[in-house]
């Protein structure tokens, strides 16, 4: 009974806008409640070029957000009245699974899907080369399958993998983050339970890296203007920090090997491919491997 009133009274302080008393103080503790330092990241993945079925596909891990982006185009749009005869109209369906949040989630979409569909497909639309495919569409889905808060950042980070896995012209990857408040602290990557402290301030942010034009941003709380000239570089380096995860899985997958790479820069410098050394030894060992395990399944 006393541990029933202590959690109403929680609850009661938690709608009064007030701190509950056991909640952490991170001005005082100097960590996380997950062990973060203040600016630090979730431990992020992604893999691209897993759905064969899409033109372009990205599968992203952030944290415990697990989310899947599939890209479809340029392709005619259709209907035709929502042609447009100037540029291609990227239109993202961010969608959660039923078993993505801890209580079922209704599949039908609601006002914040519709929300954030809205907000990514226009983040999306400022890194395309949109004239180069007057009359199409560029549909993304992106289908959220664990969610723990910043999972319309990580929607988007996967998403744009997409889009460069599909081959769509781009000015720049868009990258993605949360920053914010919570506990009394200015921090990066709010997690769920950060993103419910009473004092929360939760900011998704979205960049283009290389002239770091912002492409997206929102705000759910309120915040000093001092508090949000503190909190702008830590978004900076942050969606940075995105950025070189989303090259690296680009690479992996478009990598060459270091002989193909050896016969580009040859070709590129107008030499013919025999006389970069270290691509013919490469060849030639290779041939000398497969020759001896020939040789060994003869035996
Ligand atoms: P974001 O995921 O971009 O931070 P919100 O701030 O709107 O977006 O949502 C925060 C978190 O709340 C989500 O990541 C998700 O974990 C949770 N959430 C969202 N919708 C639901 C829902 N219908 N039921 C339960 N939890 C939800």
């Amino acid at each position: 009974m006393q541990k029933q009133i202590k959690e109403i009274m929680f609850k009661v302080n938690d709608m009064s806008g007030k701190q509950r008393d056991d909640a952490p103080d991170y001005k005082k503790e100097k960590k996380r409640v997950d062990g973060r330092k203040m600016d630090e990241l979730r431990p992020i993945s992604i893999k691209v070029g897993v759905l064969p079925n899409a033109d372009g596909s990205a599968y992203l891990e952030w944290g415990q957000n697990k989310v899947y982006a599939a890209v479809f185009g340029p392709r005619e749009a259709l209907p035709k009245h929502t042609q447009n005869p100037y540029k291609t109209v990227v239109k993202l369906n961010y969608r959660m699974a039923t078993f993505s949040v801890p209580e079922r989630k209704q599949p039908r979409p609601n006002r914040r899907d519709f929300e954030i569909s809205k907000v990514l497909s226009e983040a999306l639309d400022r890194a395309i080369f949109t004239e180069q495919f007057p009359n199409t569409e560029i549909s993304v889905i992106v289908e959220v399958v664990d969610s723990n808060a910043g999972s319309r950042v990580a929607c988007l980070t996967a998403a744009s993998c997409a889009l460069a896995d599909a081959g769509i012209p781009m000015r720049d990857l868009v990258c993605a983050t949360g920053i914010g408040k919570a506990f009394n602290e200015l921090i990066v990557d709010l997690n769920k339970e950060e993103e419910d402290a009473s004092d929360a301030v939760d900011i998704p942010i979205a960049i283009l890296p290389n002239s770091e034009e912002i492409v997206l941003l929102q705000m759910d709380g309120l915040l000093k203007k001092e508090e949000l000239d503190k909190l702008m570089p830590m978004a900076m380096k942050a969606c940075k920090q995105v950025y070189e995860v989303q090259k690296k899985a680009l690479q992996d997958k478009f990598k060459l090997s270091e002989v193909s790479e050896a016969n580009v820069e040859a070709n590129v410098a107008g030499k013919e491919v025999k006389e970069v050394p270290a691509a013919k030894e490469k060849v030639e060992s290779k041939k000398d491997n497969k020759e001896s395990k020939a040789k060994k399944v003869k035996k």
